[in-house]
């Protein structure tokens, strides 16, 4: 038999673009944020998002091996949360997720990992359960990339460690401009250079070599150095004006933030929202593979 019926039309589309690879990155709700960490870290996690559908998340529970606290734990993971929404950096995918390094990247299909170089064995880890799960119960998870990308070490005041919390070497980006000014005022320069008429060793001073991250003239302020032009004094009030100026719209928001709890909270939860039925249809589909439903 047949009908008359018209076999229906066949839409035509342009044809989809591929799937933007997911990138995942979890970061410690540990209080204040430094300049290492926004030049070694959050700058790159705002580059990442043009590239590639990024998930950043806020993980509380990796902080419970050291914080046992749960008042300081809440409102360290809302001081992160506050401050990593800059104004012109909404976007920030931001979830508070109860699970661990590997647990966090697979539960998302995450396909990339952005790493240092030191943290490599970290996701090996990662990909090694992916195998065993995907041997085991069919291709389920991406195995993960690890993306390396160029991040700076960010010296701290005392000029030759690592800035660091826990060493108290930091200069807190968004802490009142008197607090940027006298941590950018205690660091340690060119300790051959003694008086203002020595000439200095931009190379070796920290002052000089962050001075490259906020300004285009950084050359020429290292040059000044160099031929005693200017004295560190003045290379260093310089800096904490630029330094200052630089993140104050992000501390002005941040400030508003942290008077308004309700807010962060509702921003956390927007992207626990946004990400929940992600995390649901992976865990659907595990626990079908695996045979509990
Ligand atoms: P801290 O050492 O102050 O406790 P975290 O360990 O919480 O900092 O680091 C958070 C992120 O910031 C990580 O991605 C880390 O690599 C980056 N980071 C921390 N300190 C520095 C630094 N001095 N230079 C460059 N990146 C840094």
């Amino acid at each position: 038999m047949t009908t008359d019926v018209e076999p229906a039309s066949i839409p035509v589309s342009a044809p989809a673009a591929p799937p933007r690879r997911r990138i995942f990155s979890g970061i410690q709700p540990s209080g204040i944020v430094h300049l290492g960490n926004d030049l070694g870290a959050i700058r790159n996690y705002v580059a990442l998002q043009a590239e590639f559908e990024a998930i950043y998340c806020i993980v509380d529970y990796h902080a419970l091996t050291s914080l046992h606290d749960a008042d300081v734990l809440r409102r360290g993971t809302r001081e992160m949360a506050a401050s990593l929404q800059q104004p012109d950096d909404l976007n920030h995918g931001l979830l508070t997720y109860p699970v661990l390094q590997a647990a966090d990247i697979v539960i998302y299909k995450a396909t990339t990992v952005p790493v240092g170089k030191d943290q490599a064995a970290h996701l090996e880890l990662t990909r090694e359960i992916v195998r065993a799960f995907n041997n085991r119960y069919g291709e389920t998870f991406p195995e993960q990339q690890a993306v390396f990308t160029e991040t700076p070490t960010v010296l701290g005041t005392d000029g030759v460690r690592k800035m660091s919390k826990s060493l108290g070497n930091t200069i807190e980006i968004l802490a009142e401009p008197e607090v940027i000014r006298k941590q950018v005022m205690s660091m340690v320069t060119d300790t051959q250079r003694i008086l203002r008429t020595d000439p200095g060793r931009p190379e070796v001073c920290n002052v000089c070599q962050l001075h490259r991250w906020f300004g285009p003239d950084w050359e020429e302020i290292q040059d000044g150095e160099r031929t005693a032009r200017t004295g560190c004094v003045d290379t260093k009030k310089l800096l904490a004006e630029r330094i200052t100026r630089h993140y104050a719209p992000a501390r002005e928001r941040y400030l508003e933030l942290m008077a308004n709890p309700a807010e962060i909270d509702g921003i956390l939860e927007a992207g626990a929202d946004r990400l929940r039925p992600k995390a649901e249809a992976t865990m659907a589909e595990v626990r079908e593979r695996m045979g509990l439903r």
